[in-house]
């Protein structure tokens, strides 16, 4: 396998996989466009981490490579080592650090660990003395999540004794907003000021705090460089506006039957709906093993030829129902396609109404799917 194209290749939509995801890189690659432009001059890196939110972080990463970007995030050592064929000259970071013991695997992959607390940091710090060789990091400033990070005491101890830091190539500093999703939430302000605190007395590098809600809050967010994850992938950086992001997915599932029911039958596992006047029934080809929530149960909405069709009865492992007694009979067909998320319906809206966020949707999308990769140069159709 060439290691800069992905995995496999088909000409065509077409197999018979029953539900088909599609993923249009080119508006990943046009979404990282619009948010290095929001940010410039501060570099715009990409957070592919959890294969790109679901999305295929071999397809996705080396199309924004060739787009310009020079920085991605990972969470784990290993996601980092799988991109590493596909982005030979990219820094990668992973966001969990080096592990004990996994310290050489960075080194020979070139995956640079964020360090999260002093201890990590006195560990690198004894690998590189082992090596002979500075090696490079970043450093994580917990400035009021509370989950990774050196906290305030932290560092002004490490401020306080420099020479913990020898032997390291100190690449930058992240600290983490806890809810830039929330325009003027004061927390993130008090976040910023406590991280140019921090900073004024540490070493220099550069500067990241904002993902893809803080970049959007205010200029003062950007600092050095931003890490932007689920705008990239369409999900709306500001839920209280209009989403400024292209959608980037596609999912569609297909009719398997149609039935009619009369007034008390019911439908599914647990006898979960009962019906409340004669109706038509579709059986759909998704189920929670598809990445469809069981909490779309009786509350979801798929659509048809821009029609809405509510969930009924509980969601199972390869099946949903829906009722379409309202729908024309002609578009309710065996076969026939039904939108799950598209443009009628986001991922944010698909999201809300499972009781989540966007980025659960993503995330758990199966492998199951039949997916298709929409190439931005080339219109090529990557499937898999
Ligand atoms: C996941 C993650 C991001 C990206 O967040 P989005 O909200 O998806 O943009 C940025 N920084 C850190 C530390 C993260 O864990």
């Amino acid at each position: 396998m060439n290691p800069s194209t992905p995995p496999s290749k088909s000409d065509s939509v077409a197999r018979c996989g029953a539900a088909v995801l599609t993923i249009d890189l080119a508006a990943v690659v046009a979404n990282w466009r619009t948010l290095r432009a929001q940010v410039a001059p501060a570099v715009c890196a990409a957070v592919v981490k959890a294969d790109a939110y679901g999305l295929g972080a071999l397809q996705v990463a080396p199309a924004l490579a060739r787009a310009g970007c020079t920085t991605f995030f990972v969470a784990l050592l290993d996601e980092g080592v799988a991109l590493r064929p596909y982005l030979p000259g990219a820094e990668i970071i992973a966001l969990l650090g080096a592990l004990p013991g996994c310290e050489a695997e960075h080194t020979h992959h070139r995956i640079v660990p964020v360090l999260n607390s002093l201890g990590d940091i006195g560990r690198w710090q004894a690998y590189a003395r082992t090596t002979g060789q500075r090696q490079p990091a970043w450093i994580h400033l917990d400035t009021g999540m509370n989950r990774l990070g050196l906290g305030a005491d932290d560092a002004r101890r490490l401020a306080a004794e420099p020479e913990r830091l020898a032997g390291l190539t100190l690449r930058g500093w992240i600290s983490h907003l806890a809810c830039a999703d929330q325009p003027d939430h004061p927390l993130s302000a008090a976040q910023l000021g406590r991280f140019h605190q921090a900073l004024a007395r540490l070493p220099a590098g550069l500067r990241s705090l904002a993902g893809s809600s803080g970049l959007w809050r205010s200029r003062a967010f950007h600092l050095d460089l931003v890490r932007p994850g689920a705008a990239l992938y369409g999900l709306n950086p500001t839920p209280e506006t209009t989403n400024p992001m292209h959608p980037v997915i596609t999912l569609y599932s297909r009719i398997l039957q149609v039935r009619t029911v009369d007034t008390g039958a019911t439908v599914g596992y647990g006898a979960a709906c009962v019906v409340a006047r004669p109706s038509r029934i579709a059986t759909i080809a998704v189920g929670y093993a598809d990445g469809a929530l069981r909490s779309l149960a009786n509350r979801g909405h798929v659509f048809i030829d821009r029609q809405p069709a509510s969930v009924v009865g509980r969601v199972s492992m390869d099946l949903m129902t829906i009722d379409v007694t309202d729908l024309p009979q002609a578009l309710v067909q065996p076969g026939g396609w039904v939108e799950l998320i598209g443009p009628n319906r986001n991922v944010d809206a698909a999201a809300a109404d499972a009781g989540t966020i966007g980025y659960e949707i993503l995330t758990g999308l199966s492998r199951r799917h039949h997916r298709v990769w929409l190439s931005p140069a080339t219109g090529d159709q990557w499937t898999s």
